[in-house]
């Protein structure tokens, strides 16, 4: 089911996402991540936050190119010294971009979909896309971290 996405100004985007998952296998979860991989990918998203569709749980939904990832409870444990500046944009604030500096590599710790915990190195986009996700569970939109704001109407 194609869920609506909230935008820049619903309180539930600044609240961030306070509960952890107790059981990233449970039937709720299951659907959730069901239902945010079909929002992502109909809104032509490459990443999903769960408070972005109004539910407080702490995960959230990547996916570009062939790639499809979950990150359940997500931390970054540690963070590259070197960043890199690069253009973010965000279904939750459509129209509007900006380029946002943020360190190039995260070590980051998570639960997938099937209930494993899994720690590595992101780099590139996949790192961007994380860094972008958990600001959104922690209440933080890229337009707070953006310089050179601009806008792009869409079609
Ligand atoms: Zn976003």
């Amino acid at each position: 089911m194609t869920l609506s996405i909230l935008k820049k100004g619903n309180p539930i985007l600044i609240e961030g996402a306070k509960i952890i998952v107790e059981n990233p296998k449970s039937d709720e979860i299951k659907r959730l991540i069901s239902d945010m991989k079909e929002t992502m990918e109909k809104n032509d998203g490459v990443g999903l936050a769960a408070n972005q569709v109004g539910q407080q749980f702490r995960l959230f939904v990547l996916g570009y190119e062939k790639i499809f990832k979950v990150f359940i409870n997500p931390k970054i444990k540690k963070y590259s010294s070197g960043q890199v500046e690069v253009e973010e944009g965000c279904l939750s604030v459509p129209g509007i971009f900006g380029i946002v500096k943020r360190p190039e590599k995260v070590l980051i710790e998570a639960l997938n979909e099937n209930g494993n915990k899994v720690e590595y190195w992101a780099e590139g986009l996949e790192a961007r896309i994380i860094q972008h996700e958990i600001d959104h569970l922690n209440g933080i939109l890229f337009v707070d971290r953006a310089k050179n704001l601009f806008t792009f109407e869409q079609k």
